[in-house]
């Protein structure tokens, strides 16, 4: 298996840098790395909706045009195909924070359900060791993303049952979901339309062995049984982090995923 879609990309992480020439050197690399298609994907809280805590920006839809317009003159200087899309929330209490006119400026919409290391935003509290409570909250929040009354505009469902900030704890926690509720949870996505992304930030700590026998595996069967689509994220933070894309493109490799099954954009 072999992605040239990459459909996650953050630019904003040196915030000295201007936003520009960093989507620049992500587009470069990206087309060391075999990709053709790439779409920017920041982090995005509207502020029209309460609860974003500290860690969102206060943003509207003039990042996105901001955004968009860099986009724009990016894809003057280049052959890949760029676009623009936001990595939006799913809070807590089932926000998904975004408005009409921010969807009015999006190619694609990029939603993840499982930042449990936001606690007080997207997760209620700690959960080391908890990771059965862990597993059920990510299946509960996957399924609050498919049935939100936004879901059939969101594009991808970001790292999906990842559990972010325990990441050396993923297979003990996946272990918790079993196969058929998996199974009830991506039929969910797949006819709602939404991609399941394969991200290689999710699976950077595992070495090629352990992957082959890892929970992700499992997983991206099941999802590849009930007939979902899917799309390589690299959740890149640095253009270092394309390394990995490998991984990612091994766990979809022994799943069985082939490039029909890949999102079309
Ligand atoms: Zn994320
Ligand atoms: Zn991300």
């Amino acid at each position: 298996m072999f992605f040239t879609t990459d459909l996650h990309i953050h630019s904003d992480y040196p915030a000295q840098a201007d936003r520009l020439s960093v989507m620049r050197e992500c587009a470069a690399a990206a087309r060391k790395n075999g990709l053709e298609t790439i779409g920017f994907s920041e982090h995005y809280w509207n502020r029209a909706f309460p609860g974003k805590g500290r860690y969102y920006e206060d943003r509207g839809p003039e990042t996105l045009r901001e955004i968009r317009e860099a986009v724009r003159m990016l894809q003057e200087e280049t052959s890949l195909k760029i676009l623009t899309g936001c990595e939006s929330e799913y809070g807590m209490d089932g926000t998904i924070p975004l408005t009409e006119e921010d969807l009015s400026l999006l190619d694609y919409v990029v939603v993840p359900h499982s930042h449990l290391n936001y606690i007080g935003v997207t997760a209620p509290h700690d959960y080391t060791d908890h990771w059965k409570e862990c597993a059920e909250y990510m299946v509960q929040t996957f399924r609050g993303v498919t049935s939100h009354p936004l879901a059939d505009r969101i594009t991808v469902l970001a790292h999906p049952f990842e559990p972010v900030g325990y990441g050396e704890h993923q297979n003990e926690i996946l272990r918790w979901i079993p196969d058929t509720q998996f199974r009830e949870c991506v039929r969910e996505a797949r006819d709602k339309g939404i991609a399941l992304e394969i991200n290689s930030l999710t699976v950077h700590g595992f070495s090629p062995e352990e992957l082959v026998r890892s929970e992700w595996v499992r997983f991206y069967t099941i999802a590849r049984e009930e007939g979902c689509t899917f799309v390589y994220g690299s959740d890149l933070h640095g253009t270092a982090q394309f390394a990995y894309k490998k991984l990612a493109e091994t766990v979809a490799g022994e799943a069985g995923i082939t490039d029909e099954m890949m999102l079309q954009i």
